[in-house]
């Protein structure tokens, strides 16, 4: 069969002795490889174990990043899913990816024609040119980050995409070159309202008053309030002074209370809801931005009977208005009080400790907190109604607490101008 092993030497039989030692060396072979073979399959067993370990852990990690990154996001204002563009009347939702073009927040310009009276043309299909109803006129080109302002140059920080349907350019741009409207983003709405009625294009000098509006809150429902329109926009200029008493009838109307978050006084938290909507917008704003949120309303509209009932007590000797007018620069005299409108309030510091406690700069520990208010209250429509370098204008002393609703239109003209409400009524003649 095999003729091999026909050829081989046979090998001596094995003693019994030699045979049990063969097979203990054989069994110990044996185990060797056995614990060699088990050694192997749990190295690969642990080697597994810790590749999904490390999978697992990378993948909640990544669950936990995106969770915060959305929380964080949201809770900063940053990333709304959709903006809602508020254009006079008319509401429409945009896609935050669509709104936004490289962190520059963008506005179809197409849906402001009717807002502005703008009329298009157009001689070729990658620009466009609208111009206002007096002739004043603006052109954007697909790609371009110049826009041609009645032949001047104003460069844009992204480039505008005009297409079939839209003419996409920066939000900044169309607040900077479109005089007459406001621009206010809150944390997902953008409102734009037409504040004259006559609409110029034109690159004006970079004024932070003509720059949009933002807020850190969420004062997207306080909007109209505080921007009041149409019939509404003219309808907070009330003047009140020594020369103009409401007299002792005047009661006005549409007074709402104040939450007790924003009045600490509950005998005085009345206010006009125009007034009062844009005063809690203007309180949480503040909280918000100054991080002091000490300072809270404590006197807003004061009637005629208990304005008496003040005045008698603090000035019994007066009795006449002439006298008031002529003795007194920190005190009206009742139905002289701006606080019988419902349109202003008192601030107080409740660090200070009641509410008798105004100090001469006022309620304001803070010096960063009342300059806050000074330069931002126009932002909600209040103005600082009896400022310091105004006395012989108003005939009050300096009241750093005393902010007074007029809506934002005519509050940034005042604010601008420096005018109180005395000088700005008169100059509308
Ligand atoms: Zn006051």
């Amino acid at each position: 069969m095999n003729n091999n092993n026909n050829n081989r030497p046979s090998r001596p039989p094995m003693t019994p002795e030699q045979r049990k030692a063969y097979e203990a060396r054989r069994r110990a072979a044996m185990q060797r490889r056995a614990a060699e073979q088990r050694r192997i399959e749990e190295k690969r067993r642990r080697t597994v174990l810790a590749v999904i370990t490390v999978l697992t852990v990378v993948v909640l990690v990544s669950i936990a990043a995106v969770i915060t990154a959305k929380f964080l996001g949201d809770a900063a204002g940053k990333n709304p899913a959709t903006y809602t563009f508020k254009i006079g009347d008319s509401r429409e939702k945009v896609a935050y990816n669509d709104a936004n073009r490289g962190g520059v927040l963008c506005i179809d310009v197409r849906s402001l024609k009717d807002i502005l009276y703008l009329t298009e043309s157009s001689s070729r299909t990658d620009a466009v040119t609208f111009t206002a109803k007096s002739g004043s006129r603006v052109v954007f080109v697909n790609g371009s980050n110049i826009a041609a302002v009645n032949g001047q140059n104003v460069s844009m920080p992204v480039a505008a995409v005009v297409e079939d349907g839209a003419c996409s350019v920066p939000l900044e741009t169309v607040s900077y070159i479109f005089n007459g409207i406001s621009v206010s983003v809150g944390r997902s709405t953008v409102t734009i309202a037409r504040n004259d009625e006559s609409i110029e294009i034109l690159a004006k000098s970079r004024d932070p008053l003509n720059m949009i509006i933002e807020f850190k809150s969420d004062l997207d429902k306080y909007e109209e309030y505080m921007n009041p329109q149409g019939e509404y926009r003219d309808s907070f200029l009330l003047l009140v002074n020594k020369q103009n008493p409401l007299g002792e009838s005047y009661i006005p109307q549409n007074l709402v209370s104040l939450d007790a978050t924003y009045c600490i006084n509950e005998s005085a938290n009345q206010l006009n809801k125009y007034a009062a909507e844009a005063f809690t917008a203007m309180l949480t704003e503040l909280w918000a931005q100054t991080e002091n949120t000490y300072i809270i309303g404590t006197s807003g509209y004061r009637s005629y009977a208990r304005q008496k009932i003040l005045f008698e007590q603090n000035h019994p000797g007066i009795t006449t208005p002439e006298q008031a007018a002529a003795q007194l620069t920190d005190t009206a005299f009742p139905g002289y009080s701006e606080h019988q409108s419902g349109l202003c309030i008192d601030l107080i510091d409740t660090r200070r400790g009641g509410v008798e406690n105004y100090a001469d700069t006022g309620c304001f520990t803070d010096i960063r907190t009342f300059e806050w208010l000074k330069n931002n209250a126009w932002k909600f429509g209040f103005v600082l109604r009896y400022p310091s370098d105004k006395e012989d204008v108003t005939g009050y002393e300096y009241e750093s607490w005393h902010y007074r609703y007029v809506g934002r239109y005519h509050a940034e003209k005042m604010y601008r101008s420096g005018q109180t409400l005395d000088q700005y009524v008169a100059s509308l003649g």
